[in-house]
């Protein structure tokens, strides 16, 4: 590899080296075939460019010309390089070496005067001028007149070319000195690759450049070297200005070119002897440079100090000369020491060897008994050092133990901790429904006391009630016995008169009993109801006592026929009141027995329907009854009553209906008179209100509310100021609907700023008294309702100032409602409009306002009603530590679902205690569980959307 490097090498230098030589024949050949062409063929650029027309003569003579000065040039040319100016194969100790002889250390020989090395040739030359870099060869004495002479040719032809490429300037530089005409003329190559120019026209424009440019070149080197050769020097001796060797001009010339200077010029094959051989040459002027006596005292003095200087050096030298004879005794002293030393130390060894030989002596035997106690207490040390390595094994593995159990005996302390917490819970628990039984216990023995206390008094009424029973009957028998008497009197006058046959006493008896009875009987029947079946078991009287008989059994038959209304009613009423609350019901009997549960709705329509039925059935019962037994009553009350009872009735009546007119008679009348009413129809009227308070809880549980809840989706802000507030509201507006088309008086304006008065200070202020802490609200919402509010306030007081509200005042006040919805609509960038602008304004209380919210950053919720929300709102914020369903949703977003985060907080012990504004809150802003959430979760209550109602507080 290295050798074909360097033979690459040395081909790559040889090329290069050549490379000069071939450019400048290639050049030259050019030339003078485009000067050939110009003068023979057609113009340089253009076709149509006036052409010099030669003639044939004038052709033959440039043509002579040129080839004579190419001939020239070539055959000179060839010669420079073909003759060798070194000084290889010239004798030179000749003569003996003289003056101005040198010696070349590369050569390694003397070299005669004005002869140098040349490091590109690498060879000495004679009378060396320079090293030409356009032929790659030295100029000396032997070639010099070669290289003058292809000079003074190359020169006449690059003028002559020149002169003949006058004409491309002229066609160039025609159109005038234009931007394409300079680039052209400057820098051709770049216009011929941009594609500005065609390839004739660099070709004649380059090589016009290269005339000029060469001929400039050419020109500099001739006339220089032609002063040098007049002056008899060398480009080297022209540094100088002393010319030892000058000849004068004659001389000189003689020198460089030869005897017949004046003909070599004209052929280089003319022989023109040069005089000399290139060694020797005349000297005529002195060799060494002439010098002042200025110059030779500086010298002088130079050469003076130099001498003190290398005498102090040599006083130096002697100084350290004999520290180093010093150091040399010192070194030579300590090397006789050190022989010593070695000596000792031969003896040593070899006495150290003889101790080696010789056998071991009783000294060595003490220290090997020495040696072996200690191995033999080495090993005992190494047996117990063993021994309390395993014993140590031993004890880590105990402690290892140790550790564990003790690790184990923790997890079983924390397990009793837990247990004994759940434990001391379940106790508090206990202990609570411990105190509530014995509450529990002392009211009922409170009650008990009381009872006692009433059958006392019902024992002493009773008592009474014997004594007066006892003195009434004996007063009874008073009078039975008059009245017997006069009666056996008068059966006594009878019988004297008639032949009927006497009745006995007993008949006559048993007569006058069950007439008192019956007169008894129609004044205190509920006193003495259980002795009426003994009285009615009696044998009835035939023939006196028929009227009073037949008057007897109506009224028991009415009575009785009143109870059986009664109680059908009060059956009616139970299977209804079952069938209301039929399913909760169920549900507690069913508790934690997993009673098969029928879906929610499906069980609504069948309630419905039976207590509609239910209903129905107890009005017909009632009219039927009404029917029959106001028919068959109104005999009886105008046999009972007498005329100026039922006058008296109907002036009640009257009276009653004339105070109660006032207010009454603007609703619609009733489906039941007074009477039927008194009778019992009451009972309807309550139950027909219960029953449409239950069908109104269960459409608003059911349907209501998770519809308003699914639209309040949307935008919690617009279906708070629309759906909510209408809900909340609808009282107010039925009332005053029913009060102006209903009833035509004025109800509306004093009953819904009175609620709404009520609302604001009585509801506020409740429950701010019952929350039991502080409450921080935010200040956007009520700043933005109560600014509203006192708007519409005054737009109300403007409206209804003149006592009259047009239709037109009618629709600005429903489109301030409107315009309300809108801001709750745009609520949040408004509400961020607004901080915006207070902050730039730097008001400081909204922002102290803002940042005191306690309940949370409300800027950072999605609803300001009740602001809570997960990052503001967390549960660190809080004070008590409690943990709401939803703020546990908001800590884990994806991790549980509603019910079961209701569930981890029921099984907590951190359980928070029942709080109005926090079910408000949870009411309010978390979605309801729908239904299937709502059977899945066991005992999930049924509220709508409120889980914490009564089961959240037990
Ligand atoms: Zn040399
Ligand atoms: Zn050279």
């Amino acid at each position: 590899m290295t050798s074909f490097a360097s033979r690459v090498f040395f081909r790559v230098d040889r090329v290069c080296r050549h490379l000069p030589v071939v450019l400048n024949t290639f050049l030259v050949f050019s030339i003078t075939g485009e000067v050939s062409y110009l003068v023979l063929v057609e113009p340089s650029l253009e076709a149509d460019q006036n052409k010099t027309v030669w003639s044939a003569w004038w052709k033959v003579v440039h043509l002579l010309a040129q080839y004579f000065m190419l001939g020239n040039i070539c055959w000179n040319a060839l010669l420079f390089l073909r003759t060798s100016p070194s000084i290889k194969g010239v004798f030179l100790g000749g003569q003996g070496m003289g003056q101005g002889w040198r010696y070349c250390y590369t050569c390694e020989t003397h070299t005669p005067p004005r002869c140098s090395h040349c490091y590109d040739c690498k060879v000495c030359v004679l009378r060396r001028d320079h090293h030409c870099v356009f032929f790659g060869q030295c100029v000396g004495f032997r070639n010099y007149r070669y290289f003058l002479c292809c000079l003074f040719f190359m020169w006449s032809g690059l003028l002559y070319a020149t002169l003949m490429n006058a004409e491309v300037f002229i066609v160039i530089l025609k159109e005038g000195v234009t931007m394409h005409s300079v680039l052209l003329l400057l820098i051709p190559w770049i216009m011929l690759v941009s594609g500005q120019v065609s390839a004739r026209a660099f070709a004649f424009a380059f090589i016009a450049d290269t005339c000029v440019v060469g001929f400039l070149l050419v020109s500099a080197f001739f006339f220089f070297h032609l002063f040098l050769m007049f002056r008899g020097q060398t480009t080297r001796e022209w540094y100088s200005t002393r010319r030892p060797y000058n000849l004068g001009l004659l001389g000189n010339l003689r020198h460089a070119l030869g005897l017949r200077w004046y003909l070599c010029w004209l052929c280089p094959l003319l022989p023109s002897p040069v005089p000399g051989d290139g060694i020797n040459f005349q000297v005529t002027g002195s060799l060494e440079p002439t010098r002042t006596p200025t110059a030779m005292l500086e010298k002088i003095t130079e050469l003076d100090y130099a001498h003190c200087q290398q005498r102090d050096l040599n006083a130096k030298m002697r100084q350290w000369l004999d520290v180093a004879d010093d150091d040399i005794a010192m070194l030579r002293s300590e090397n006789a020491n050190l022989r010593k030393q070695v000596k000792a130390l031969e003896k040593n060894i070899s006495e150290a060897q003889q101790v080696e030989a010789e056998p071991c002596s009783s000294l060595l035997a003490d220290d090997l008994n020495a040696k072996r106690c200690s191995e033999q207490k080495i090993q005992k040390l190494e047996k117990e050092y063993t021994m309390i390595k395993e014993q140590n094994k031993k004890l880590i593995t105990e402690l290892k133990i140790l550790q564990q159990e003790r690790d184990q005996d923790k997890i079983v302390l924390s397990r009793f901790k837990v247990s004994l917490q759940t434990l001391e819970s379940s106790m508090g628990e206990a202990q609570l429904g411990l105190l509530k039984r014995d509450e529990v216990i002392h009211q009922k023995n409170l009650q008990l006391k009381h009872l006692e206390e009433a059958i006392e008094e019902c024992s002493n009424i009773i008592k009474d009630l014997r004594l007066t029973n006892q003195k009434l009957s004996d007063q009874l028998e008073n009078r039975l016995d008059e009245a017997s008497f006069a009666f056996v009197n008068d059966l006594m006058a009878e019988k004297e008169g008639s032949l009927s046959p006497p009745m006995s006493f007993a008949e006559e008896m048993n007569l006058l009993a069950s007439s008192a009875e019956v007169e008894t009987n129609m004044s205190d029947s509920t006193d003495l109801r259980h002795e009426e079946p003994e009285a009615e078991e009696l044998p009835k009287p035939q023939s006196a006592t028929v009227d009073l008989q037949t008057k007897r059994c109506a009224g028991v038959l009415e009575t009785a026929f009143q109870r059986a209304r009664l109680f059908l009613l009060f059956v009616i009423l139970t299977v209804s009141a079952f069938v209301a609350s039929g399913t909760s019901e169920s549900r507690v009997a069913a508790g934690g027995m997993k009673a098969p549960r029928r879906p929610r709705q499906t069980r609504l329509l069948p309630r419905f329907c039976v207590c509609g039925v239910g209903l129905l059935a107890a009005a017909w019962i009632f009219n039927f009854n009404d029917v029959t037994g106001s028919s068959a009553s109104t005999g009886d009350q105008d046999i009972s009553l007498s005329k100026k009872e039922l006058l008296q009735q109907e002036k009640d009546n009257n009276e009653n209906n004339s105070i109660s007119r006032s207010a009454i008679s603007d609703f619609p009348e009733d489906l039941f008179t007074l009477k039927q009413k008194r009778q019992g129809a009451v009972v309807l009227h309550v139950l027909c209100a219960i029953y449409m308070f239950h069908a109104l809880a269960i459409v608003c549980d059911v349907y209501f509310v998770p519809s308003l809840e699914k639209v309040s989706e949307l935008s919690q802000d617009v279906a708070g100021a629309t759906f909510m507030a209408a809900g909340s509201s609808a009282p107010e507006l039925f009332t005053s609907l029913i009060g102006v088309f209903i009833t035509k008086g004025d109800v509306g304006v004093g009953t819904i700023v009175g609620s709404a008065v009520f609302n604001i200070l009585v509801i506020i202020g409740l429950c701010g008294i019952f929350s039991g802490q502080t409450i921080s609200l935010s200040w956007w919402p009520l700043f933005r309702d109560a600014a509203f509010y006192i708007l519409s306030i005054l737009v109300l007081i403007l409206v209804i100032y003149d006592e009259k509200v047009m239709w037109w005042e009618t629709i600005i006040l429903i489109s301030m409602y409107g315009i309300y919805i809108i801001i709750m609509k745009f609520n949040r960038s408004l509400r961020s409009l607004t901080e915006r602008h207070c902050s730039r304004a730097g008001q400081p209380w909204l922002s102290r306002l803002r940042r005191t919210t306690a309940v949370g950053n409300a800027g950072d919720c999605d609803n300001d009603m009740v602001p809570l929300k997960p990052d503001s709102c967390s549960v660190a914020g809080q004070d008590s530590g409690v943990v709401m369903v939803d703020e546990l949703l908001n800590l884990h977003p994806h991790q549980l679902s509603f019910s079961e985060a209701s569930l981890r907080l029921l099984i907590t012990l951190h359980f928070p205690p029942p709080h109005p504004l926090a079910y408000g809150r949870m009411h309010g802003h978390q979605r309801a569980p729908t239904e299937a959430e709502a059977d899945s979760g066991p005992g999930w209550p049924r509220g709508r959307g409120c889980f914490g109602r009564g089961r959240f507080g037990c």
